[in-house]
């Protein structure tokens, strides 16, 4: 299946997402991890982003584009992937629609207020991309990854300020989707306010695993 996890900033994508990779089998792919590692490499794609991340903003579509597209070439996508902050414009999803076949887009619903609290929370891995909050998932020592061991960081782009123009960039230009994805039969939403467990649960139900 390729499955696309739409929603907010902090809707909590990226946590659902490491889940489903087991359940599912198949490979996860964050636009914003690969972003965050090109950054982190100082690489020409990397320096291209950096400023527009720092701001909030969406990197240009033909960077994500391209990136993407070289992303789902690679062996391991062939049996599927989950995509995680990509597409989030329509001409992303343009874009994607030529170069893959979409099953279902599954949005996450939750409010800003929620949204808020989570994001103060949360903590990364920048080695392996793994999404960890202070109190709702907590690692099992604290600021080191379970996964890969590197030590976790606040994201730049979560300051209360940048978080807020997240928001905004999400609904002027990502919430589009929502539409675009119904009217091609493809949308499901679930609510993602519930806790891990129960979103993990609903999306099960959703998707039919
Ligand atoms: P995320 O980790 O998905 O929240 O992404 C962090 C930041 O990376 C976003 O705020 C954007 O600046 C950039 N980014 C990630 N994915 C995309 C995308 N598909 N299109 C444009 N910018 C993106």
């Amino acid at each position: 299946m390729n499955l696309i996890l739409l929603g907010a900033p902090g809707a909590g994508k990226g946590t659902l997402a490491s889940y489903l990779i087991e359940k599912m089998g198949v490979p996860s792919i964050s636009t914003g991890n690969i972003l965050r590692e090109a950054i982190k490499n100082d690489t020409p794609l990397g320096r291209q982003a950096k400023d527009f991340m720092d701001a909030g903003q969406l990197v240009p579509d033909k960077l994500v584009i391209d990136l993407l597209e070289e992303r789902i070439a690679k062996r391991d996508c062939k049996s599927g992937f989950i995509l995680d902050g990509f597409p989030r414009t329509i001409p992303q999803a343009e874009a994607l629609d030529k170069i893959a076949n979409i099953d279902c887009a599954l949005s996450l619903d939750v409010p800003y207020e929620v949204i808020e609290k989570r994001m103060t929370g949360r903590r990364v891995c920048l080695r392996c991309g793994a999404t960890y909050h202070v109190v709702a998932n907590p690692p099992r020592v604290e600021g080191i990854c379970d996964i890969c061991g590197d030590k976790l960081i606040i994201r730049s782009d979560d300051q209360p300020d940048v978080v807020r123009r997240r928001q905004e960039t999400y609904h002027e230009q990502t919430e589009p989707l929502i539409d675009y994805y119904t009217a091609q039969g493809k949308l499901k939403t679930i609510d993602g306010t519930q806790g891990i467990r129960e979103t993990e649960k609903l999306a099960v139900q959703a998707l039919g695993l």
